[in-house]
């Protein structure tokens, strides 16, 4: 038992070493990445039930790497803030998904509001709103079709600093939403304090919103919040019709999720909802 002890211990250590190594080595792919031109932008369509059209959609990008193939934000975002990747990542994202925003508008004449996420790290950025405002300047995107989605754990950080953050957003003429809206752990009073346009309703709470009470309550209860405060509610990861139709019945006309459609390419993006092929 003692010679497997000693056997485990130094199996133990090579794996950690290998770890290391994956890291290190994915580091070093992530810097190449956005010269090498690897980064592709998804496109999700949000839609309004009441009306059947899409009014939006959701920028999320994806890592085509050579040997790994498609990797999903989740997997490499974190690594990309611990190594201050996340600036140029982002700035791309921006930058890509304005301009493709615009070309919908000059080629197919479809005029959707195009979301993109924002790191907290992002936010803190010193020149935020002046990259933004280039971008716009750039690609020609008019500011009402950006839609920055950014998460509550933004009201953690100073509030003074983020409430003139976004004042200088909405001066600009974009739209702000709270993404994963109900998993912040933050206090409300934010609410009062931000020009937010729009809360996007985090997906814990659709999983199970036609089995479990609480859920329908939690969501019913923020939609109605939402509506005395004046604020859009966007219902993220609708997968069933039993979910559509509950949320329906609570007048949250605005959803997002793998009913309807998954993220996709830009092309393909086009081919299901330009085209009108979506359900
Ligand atoms: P998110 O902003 O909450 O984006 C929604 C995520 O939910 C996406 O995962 C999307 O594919 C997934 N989703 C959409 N509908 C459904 C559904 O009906 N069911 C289920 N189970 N999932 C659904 P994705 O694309 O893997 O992105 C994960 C997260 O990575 C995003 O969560 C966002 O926080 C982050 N992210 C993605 N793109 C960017 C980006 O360009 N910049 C930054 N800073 N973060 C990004
Ligand atoms: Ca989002
Ligand atoms: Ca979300
Ligand atoms: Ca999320």
């Amino acid at each position: 038992a003692k010679e497997q002890g000693k056997n485990n211990f130094q199996w133990n250590r090579a794996g950690k070493n290998e770890q290391v190594f994956a890291h290190m080595e994915l580091e070093n792919d992530l810097r190449k990445a956005l010269d090498l031109r690897q980064f592709v932008v998804y496109y999700q369509p949000q839609i309004n039930i009441q009306t059947g059209l899409v009014f939006g959609v959701e920028a999320l990008v994806r890592w085509l790497h050579p040997e790994r193939g498609l990797v999903s934000p989740g997997q490499f975002i974190p690594l990309a803030e611990e190594t201050g990747l996340i600036a140029q990542i982002s700035e791309w994202v921006l930058r890509e998904a304005c301009r493709q925003a615009r070309q919908w508008q000059v080629e197919k004449s479809q005029y959707f509001k195009v979301s993109v996420n924002l790191s907290s790290s992002q936010f803190q950025q010193i020149n935020l709103v002046d990259k933004v405002r280039d971008i716009l300047r750039e690609t020609g995107l008019h500011p009402q079709y950006l839609d920055l989605e950014i998460t509550e754990s933004i009201a953690m950080h100073n509030i003074d600093y983020v409430v003139s953050k976004l004042t200088q957003l909405e001066h600009l003429g974009v739209h702000i939403s709270i993404d994963d809206f109900g998993t912040g752990f933050s206090s409300l009073s934010y609410l009062k304090k931000f020009p937010i346009h729009t809360l996007k309703i985090d997906r814990s709470f659709i999983q199970d919103i036609t089995t479990d009470p609480d859920d329908a309550s939690i969501v019913t209860a923020i939609r109605s919040m939402a509506r005395s405060l004046n604020l859009d509610v966007v219902v993220e990861g609708v997968e069933t019709i039993e979910q559509l139709e509950f949320l329906r019945t609570i007048e949250c006309d605005k959803v997002q999720g793998f009913y309807y459609c998954k993220p996709v390419p830009a092309r393909e993006f086009e081919r299901l909802v330009v085209a009108g092929t979506l359900k």
